[in-house]
């Protein structure tokens, strides 16, 4: 029997390194050799827990097909398609019950209440949504390989999946994930109920709360769509960096170096009197309200950061904060396949962003808890496991 190594997840803080089965491969699925896993926060977080079974995590997956069931073309939602066996793909990693209440009314992926779902690399239990798995995440039960912590992942019918142009390195599509969440955050700072309260155009001065890959890469797209102004605020200096060399960010506000007050009025200062729009990426409570303070009358707070701190609670002024501005607050947990097409054509067309200085901590298999565990280290930004 044919094994490929996984790195499963049997408790918390522990993973194993194993040799599992390579499974046979369905008409409707295929089977690809991982080429680029990115390590996300959500990992991070999930490592603090025990898992609900042994698993594989990593939903950030790129990789190289090995092997092909001959009604994949019609069973996979293929963008840039057919594929066929050697071709690189990337992958959005939901699958959606197509006939979820949310899924029929707002489109496939839009709404967070697909109740009935599946994620490689993240059991269903931990995705705290009511409703069923419709494939388990279980490591002993085939085909195995569900995450992209290992050599190998099985791509089951009805997932979305992204062929690779030769010329993308799979270290830049590895991206993928991580960058269409910066899309969606900005594409729901753009939905404007009307004309008087459009607030993200050409004139808009845009504040990203936050220094880590999503906010890096969502200041990216801020200055794509052509925004004015884009100031990052953020707490490590590596971090701080990279915001200037990939993102090119016009201001930069070191959260060690003023105390929310000052920092506050540093961006009305910056933006004659408040933010347009606050894109809030930090996994910290405070900085929902500290957002709600920087931005103008008729501002937009896009809440992405936070999505992970269920059970924190702030204190906000609704008076102050929200009716007498008019504000909008919107919040951001999951993604739609659209927000993923268009970052793989930011990917695909920018090739001169030195996208891959993101990834600080390289691995194998081997290594995914050692780099689980560097997260925190003043030099982190991401790590990228390559078996
Ligand atoms: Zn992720």
């Amino acid at each position: 029997m044919e094994t490929g190594k996984a790195a499963v997840w049997l408790a918390k803080h522990s993973i194993e390194t194993r040799s599992i089965p390579i499974p046979d491969v369905q008409e409707d699925g295929l089977l690809i050799r991982t080429e680029a896993s990115g390590v996300c926060g959500t990992d991070g977080h999930l490592i603090e827990g025990d898992p609900p079974y042994p698993a594989i995590m990593c939903h950030e997956i790129c990789g190289k097909i090995v092997e092909m069931g001959s009604r994949a073309n019609e069973t996979l939602n293929v963008y840039g398609g057919p594929l066929k066996v050697g071709d690189r793909i990337a992958l959005y990693p939901w699958i959606m019950n197509p006939r979820s209440e949310g899924c029929l009314k707002y489109g496939p992926g839009t709404c967070t209440v697909t109740n009935d779902s599946f994620v490689y690399g993240i059991p269903f239990p931990k995705l705290g949504l009511e409703g069923d798995e419709i494939i388990s995440s279980r490591v002993d039960e085939a085909p195995y390989f569900k995450g992209g912590f290992a050599e190998y992942v099985y791509v089951f019918p009805d997932t979305y999946v992204w062929k690779l142009p030769d010329d993308m390195p799979s270290e830049v599509a590895g991206l993928l994930d991580p960058l269409a969440v910066a899309v969606r955050s900005v594409e729901l700072a753009q939905t404007a109920p009307g004309v008087h309260e459009e607030a993200f155009n050409t004139s808009s001065q845009v504040v990203v709360v936050g220094a880590g890959p999503v906010g890096v890469l969502t200041a990216l797209v801020c200055r794509m769509m052509g925004v004015e102004k884009v100031i990052m605020i953020g707490a490590r200096k590596t971090r701080l960096r990279l915001s200037k060399e990939v993102a090119e960010v016009d201001e930069i506000i070191d959260i060690h170096e003023m105390d929310s007050t000052d920092r506050i009025q540093r961006v009305k200062d910056i933006t004659s009197g408040g933010a347009d729009v606050v894109i809030q990426c930090a996994n910290v409570t405070s900085a929902f309200v500290e957002g709600l303070e920087m931005i103008r009358r008729l501002g937009t707070l896009v809440e992405t950061g936070n999505m992970v701190n269920q059970g924190s609670e702030v204190m906000i002024d609704p008076a102050k904060h929200i009716c007498l501005k008019h504000a909008r607050i919107l919040g951001m947990s999951a993604n739609h396949p659209g927000a993923f097409d268009k970052a793989f054509h930011i990917l695909k067309r920018h090739q001169k962003i030195p996208f891959t200085k993101l990834f600080t901590h390289h691995c194998g298999v081997e290594g995914v808890l050692d780099t689980l565990g560097h997260m925190r280290d003043q030099d982190y930004m991401k790590g990228l496991m390559t078996p």
